[in-house]
């Protein structure tokens, strides 16, 4: 039996900055089938929240599911302590 020993190193996880978040609603009104119209993606929430409260008043359909999509990237403690000392702030 082998065991495999890592060595636990405390990594941030941060929002990746240069990649945008993705939101997109699909509609799942209805009993047997679900409606199934999507919102398209987009980088900011509002207009699929407008997409869902235009498709309510036009179907009467009243059920989403919501999706959001970010990236993140792990930052070891390392170059957290480097930031600190470029940008003279206490990280
Ligand atoms: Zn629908």
């Amino acid at each position: 039996m082998t065991r495999r020993v890592f060595r636990y190193v405390p990594f941030t996880i941060e929002q990746d900055q240069t990649a945008e978040p993705e939101y997109e609603a699909r509609c799942v009104s209805g009993d047997e089938t679900e409606c199934g119209a999507e919102s398209g993606t987009h980088r900011d929430p509002g207009p699929v929240e407008e997409w869902q409260r235009r498709r309510t008043q036009e179907t009467g359909h009243r059920r989403y599911r919501r999706n959001f999509g970010g990236y993140a990237v792990m930052r070891p403690p390392a170059e957290l302590a480097e930031l600190a000392r470029l940008t003279g702030g206490t990280a």
